[in-house]
């Protein structure tokens, strides 16, 4: 059994790059492992499920959950003209209970979660610009003008890439997938060494 607190992972990407996709992959396939559901005042997609995916709420809901003393966000940013924020209390229960807990986050909410803990960071890249259009539209849940505004935002995204601990470029998703898991072990097991100082008990 787990005695200490999980990790907090971020992740991010460019919007459309299939970092949804990948996550849902390696949850399926990692114990120990929770998605950190954020709240949001963007419009559910088709298919989209409040609590499940997002919380969705109205700007006034946003700001008293902003203007909580501690904040109820860990951290919070607008996010091509929608606010998103991830919710205090239940990283916080659920890294006590020994769960790592992954945050889908964009670059802004990165830079202030990197101030405040020591998370382990993964950034995602689509394998060019002119794929994640295509990957975008492919998904056919925003209109042209949202799709134009997301991949305007991906040049400057990408720029934050560096700052990030790992890069993981979803070419082919299996290899994506794949990478991700393996660091998410790799970490777990890097952080273990220094818990307790005790040594290993080789009998
Ligand atoms: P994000 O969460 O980053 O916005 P999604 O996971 O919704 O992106 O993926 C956007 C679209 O790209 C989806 O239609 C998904 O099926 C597709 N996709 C994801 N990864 C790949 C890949 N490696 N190759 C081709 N298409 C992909
Ligand atoms: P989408 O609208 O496609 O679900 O997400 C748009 C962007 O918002 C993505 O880059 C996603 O990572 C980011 N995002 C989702 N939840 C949060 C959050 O709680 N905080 C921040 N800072 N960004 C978020």
């Amino acid at each position: 059994m787990r005695t200490y607190d999980g990790m907090l992972v971020v992740l991010s990407a460019p919007s459309g790059c299939g970092k949804t996709t990948i996550v849902k992959q390696v949850m399926a396939n990692l114990p120990g492992l929770v998605f950190s559901v954020s709240h949001t005042t963007r419009s559910p997609r088709a298919g989209e499920k409040d609590g499940q995916d997002y919380y969705f709420v109205d700007r006034d809901e946003f700001k008293a959950i902003c203007d909580q003393q501690p904040s109820g966000f860990i951290e919070w940013a607008e996010v091509h003209g929608n606010l998103y924020g991830t919710g205090r209390q239940g990283v916080e229960e659920q890294r006590a209970a020994g769960l790592d807990v992954l945050l889908d986050i964009d670059v802004q909410g990165a830079e202030q979660v990197r101030r405040a803990a020591d998370p382990v960071t993964v950034f995602i890249a689509p394998p060019s610009l002119d794929e994640l259009g295509r990957r975008l539209r492919g998904r056919g849940s925003e209109d042209e003008k949202t799709i134009a505004l997301r991949l305007n935002n991906a040049g400057k995204e990408m720029q934050a890439a560096a700052d990030y601990d790992y890069l993981i470029v979803n070419d082919v998703l299996g290899e994506a997938v794949e990478s991700l898991r393996s660091i998410l072990i790799a970490e777990r097991l890097r952080r273990r060494r220094t818990l307790t100082g005790e040594s290993v008990d080789l009998e």
